[in-house]
């Protein structure tokens, strides 16, 4: 059965980068009716839980203490497209603005709760293999849209 893939603290799991969740009631309930599957790139990168919060600068991740992270994004974007392929996924609900999840408006690099157009490095490669990326903004606006 096809699946969604979702961004794991959107289903309540405490893999932010620090310690918490972003939990979103109708997306987790996707989860538990086995409807989606839930990756955090970052954790599947091989950072640790919490960690050093990161942004996109140009081509590269860094950390706020100014180190290299970006080889840990680009792991997890590829072990986060594995799990996609795997479960048959051609779409993906993903966190607004996280420099590996979000979609179309991420943070600028600065530190400074700066937006600025652009994808997360996982969105991104999720899109360049043709899987459908929606933050879980678009994805709640749909519903709801759906309901009305
Ligand atoms: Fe959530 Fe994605 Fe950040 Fe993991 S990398 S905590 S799934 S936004």
């Amino acid at each position: 059965m096809e699946k969604i893939l979702i961004s794991r603290c959107l289903a309540g799991f405490c893999c932010r980068y620090d310690g918490g969740s972003n939990p979103v009631s109708e997306i987790r309930e996707l989860y538990e009716r086995g409807l989606a599957v839930a990756a955090c790139p970052e954790q599947l990168g091989g950072l640790p839980t919490p960690r050093v919060p990161s942004e996109r600068l140009g081509g590269r991740v860094i950390s706020r203490e100014g180190r290299d992270v970006t080889g840990e994004f680009i792991a997890g974007a590829e072990a986060a497209l594995k799990i996609a392929l795997e479960n048959g996924c051609r779409t993906a609900i993903l966190k607004a603005r996280s420099p590996s999840c979000g979609k179309g408006c991420i943070y600028n690099g600065s530190f400074t709760g700066t937006l600025t157009a652009g994808n997360g490095v996982t969105a991104e490669l999720l899109l360049q293999n043709g899987i459908s990326v929606l933050t879980e903004e678009d994805y709640l606006n749909q519903v709801q849209t759906e309901s009305t």
